[in-house]
């Protein structure tokens, strides 16, 4: 694997455990991370701070994943940033909704890591314009 500068999550996730987990395992892959509890912490974070990908929970406190989403997508400094949706609603109509307000990809609550590692890898290939086959 070849070497690439560290690049930055954001996790924006209320349940602090899950939070933790989420920065041991990037971070076990490379990644440096910064995790915020809620919605506005996040929103806030993700304008200073310019992530390189966004992985974000829908129930929020302060506000809604869906207006997080759609707050970012709005902005001009994190309007190109990756977002990954992570959630426990599962409807299809909770993930077109997510899709529609500008997240890059959406996964249920409970996932694997493993998936979720590679899911974020993907969408940060497809940001750089890199091929997704080598
Ligand atoms: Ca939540």
């Amino acid at each position: 694997m070849a070497i690439e500068p560290e690049r930055l999550i954001l996790i924006i996730e209320d349940e602090v455990d899950l939070a933790k987990l989420l920065e041991f395992h990037l971070q076990h892959h490379g990644f440096e991370t910064l995790a915020a509890h809620d919605g506005m912490t996040g929103l806030n974070e993700a304008i200073q701070r310019t992530p390189d990908l966004i992985i974000l929970d829908l129930m929020l406190p302060k506000i809604h994943g869906l207006e997080v989403c759609r707050l970012l997508r709005s902005s001009p400094g994190t309007r190109q940033v990756p977002i990954l949706v992570l959630s426990a609603l599962h409807t299809t109509a909770t993930k077109i909704r997510g899709l529609d307000m500008g997240a890059d990809d959406y996964m249920t609550k409970p996932f694997e890591f493993a998936e979720l590692i590679s899911r974020v890898n993907a969408l940060l290939r497809r940001r750089q314009g890199e091929p997704l086959l080598r």
